[in-house]
C-alpha cells in the first residue's frame, strides 16, 4: 500500500495498493482475452458505450474534480475543466468507430481496400501533473479504435484513474477492457514495455524516461506515442498589445504551478519594450491568487509533493529574481510564483525544464534573434507569439520549432486539435481527427476478380 497525501496540507487522503509484476501479467492476459470481444462489438455499439462512459463522467464531474483538489492540488476550476475534458474527449472520440473508413484504391484485375485494424491491448502510462486529461486522451481514442487498455497512473495520483475505472464499470464498458493499474513505474510501467501482448504504449512523462521506454520498445518494434517535457517560448514583440500580453503570461506559465508540459516559461521580449513589460508583468504576477485549492476562484495551488517543491526552490536560489507572487504560509508544498531574469541562456533556470511556477526572462533584437532563441532548445513543445503584425505573426509561426503555436492567445489544447511536440518533446500525436490512427494498423486487402 502507498499512502496518497494532499499537497496542500501534507495529510494522507488515502492509501492505494501497489500492483505487482504476477497481477499485471494477469491483467495483460485478460485484457488480450477481453480484446477478441471487444473489437468483434459492432462499431455502433462500441460507440454507443463510450457515450455512455462520457454521461456517467459527467454525472459525477463535481466528485472527480473535488477528488483532483485533494490528491492533486489543483484549483477547483481548473479540476472542473480537467473532469470535463475527459467526458469530452469521450464524447469526441465515440463519434469514432463508425467512421473509421478505410480506402478503395483503384488497381487492376481486382478491389483493393484498406483497413484500420486495432492493435490489441494498449498500456497508457500517465504523469502526475494532469492525472484526468492526459489518461483520457490516451484511453479514448485507443477504446474507440478496438483496442482495450490498461492504464498506469503516477504513483503519487492514482485516485482519479481508479474512480474513472469504477465509473467505466458503471457505464458498461466490459470487464477488462479499460483496467487500472496503479503501482510503480519501474513495475507496472516498465512490464508494459517488456510484455509481448502488449501491443503499443502511449506515454506521457519525462523525456528522461521517455528515452528508456522508446529504448525498450525498439526490442519488440512496438508502437509508442510520447508526450516529454517542454521549455517552451513565449515571444513578445514591440508592436504586440503589451498590456494584454503581460496580462496574460502569468497563466501561461504559472497554472498548474508550472507543473505543466506546455508552461512558457521562458519569456523572450523585444528590447524596446523589456522594462515597461516587466513594470507591467510585476503587478499581474503579484495579483495571481495562490491560495487553498478547494477555494472557489484560486488561481494556482501547491506543487505536486515536497521534492518537487526543494526541486523547484533550487533552480531559483542565486538566481537574479525580478519580483515575487505570495504563497500561503502554513504546511503544503507551495512555492510563490517567481520571476527570474537571465544574465545568459546559459542559465540553468533558462535551459531546463523546472516544471514549477518560475518564469525566466531575457531581451531580443528583431525576428531573428527571436527565433535563434526560441529554437535553442531541445525540447518543441508549444510556444506564444505576440505581435500586431500578421506576417509576423505567421513568419514567426513557421519558423518555431514546436508542435502547438498560438498566436496572441495563450491556448494550447483543444480535444479536436492535434496536440504533441517536436524534437525531444515527443512522438506522435495526440487528440484531433488523426488520433485514432496511432491505435490502428493500416491493413491492404486485394481481392482478385478475374477468372
Ligand atoms: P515521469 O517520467 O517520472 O513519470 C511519468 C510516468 O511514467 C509515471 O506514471 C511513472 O510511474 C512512469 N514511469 C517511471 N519510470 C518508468 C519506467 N522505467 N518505465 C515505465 N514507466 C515509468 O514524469 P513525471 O515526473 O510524472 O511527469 C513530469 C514530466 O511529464 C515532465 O517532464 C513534463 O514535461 C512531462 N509531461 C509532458 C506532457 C506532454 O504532453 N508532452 C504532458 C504532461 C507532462
Amino acid at each position: 500500500m502507498s499512502e496518497v497525501l494532499n499537497p496542500a496540507t501534507g495529510e494522507v487522503v488515502g492509501f492505494v495498493p501497489a500492483s505487482s509484476l504476477a497481477q499485471v501479467d494477469a491483467a495483460v492476459g485478460r485484457a488480450d482475452a477481453a480484446f477478441r470481444r471487444w473489437r468483434a462489438v459492432a462499431p455502433g455499439e462500441r460507440a454507443r458505450v463510450l457515450r455512455r462512459f462520457a454521461a456517467v463522467v459527467d454525472a459525477h464531474l463535481e466528485e472527480l474534480a473535488r477528488l483532483e483538489v485533494r490528491n492533486s492540488g489543483h484549483p477547483i476550476g481548473n479540476a472542473r475543466w480537467e473532469a470535463g475534458n475527459v467526458r469530452d474527449v469521450l464524447d469526441y472520440y465515440a463519434g469514432a468507430p463508425e467512421r473509421l473508413t478505410g480506402r478503395q484504391i483503384p488497381v487492376p484485375g481486382g478491389l483493393d481496400v484498406t483497413f484500420h485494424e486495432p492493435l490489441g491491448v494498449v498500456g497508457v502510462i500517465v504523469p502526475w501533473n494532469f492525472p484526468m486529461p492526459i489518461a483520457a486522451w490516451g484511453f479514448a481514442p485507443a477504446l474507440a479504435a478496438g483496442n482495450t487498455v490498461l492504464l498506469k497512473p503516477a504513483e503519487l495520483t492514482p485516485l482519479t484513474a481508479l474512480r474513472l475505472a469504477e465509473l467505466a464499470r458503471e457505464a458498461g464498458v466490459p470487464d477488462d477492457v479499460f483496467t487500472v493499474l496503479p503501482g510503480a513505474g519501474s513495475v507496472v510501467g516498465e512490464r508494459f514495455v517488456t510484455h509481448p501482448a502488449v501491443r503499443k504504449i502511449c506515454f506521457t512523462g519525462s523525456t528522461e524516461v521517455g528515452t528508456r521506454i522508446m529504448a525498450g520498445c525498439a526490442a519488440q518494434v512496438k508502437r509508442l506515442t510520447l508526450e516529454l517535457g517542454g521549455k517552451s517560448a513565449n515571444l513578445v514583440f514591440a508592436d504586440a498589445d503589451l498590456e494584454r500580453a503581460a496580462a496574460t503570461a502569468p497563466y501561461a506559465v504559472f497554472d498548474n504551478a508550472g507543473q505543466d508540459c506546455c508552461a512558457r516559461s521562458r519569456i523572450l521580449v523585444q528590447r524596446p519594450v523589456y522594462d515597461r513589460f516587466l513594470e507591467l508583468l510585476e503587478p499581474a504576477v503579484r495579483a495571481l491568487r495562490v491560495e487553498d485549492p478547494a477555494r472557489e476562484g484560486a488561481e494556482m495551488g501547491p506543487l505536486i509533493s515536497a521534492a518537487q517543491r526543494d526541486r523547484v526552490a533550487r533552480y531559483v536560489d542565486g538566481a537574479n529574481v525580478a519580483f515575487a507572487g505570495s504563497r500561503p504560509d502554513g504546511p503544503g508544498f507551495w512555492h510563490a510564483p517567481t520571476v527570474l531574469l537571465a544574465d545568459s541562456v546559459a542559465d540553468r533556470h533558462w535551459r531546463e525544464e523546472i516544471f514549477g511556477p518560475v518564469v525566466s526572462v531575457l531581451p531580443f533584437d528583431d525576428e531573428a534573434d527571436a527565433v535563434r532563441l526560441a529554437n535553442d532548445t531541445e525540447y518543441g513543445l508549444s510556444g506564444s507569439i505576440w505581435t500586431r503584425d500578421v506576417g509576423r505573426a505567421l513568419r514567426m509561426a513557421r519558423a518555431v520549432e514546436a508542435g502547438n503555436l498560438s498566436v496572441n492567445s495563450h491556448s494550447s489544447v483543444r480535444y479536436w486539435t492535434p496536440f504533441g511536440g517536436m524534437k525531444r518533446s515527443g512522438l506522435g500525436r495526440e487528440l484531433g481527427p488523426d488520433a485514432l490512427h496511432a491505435f490502428t494498423d493500416v491493413k491492404n486487402v486485394f481481392i482478385a476478380t478475374e477468372e
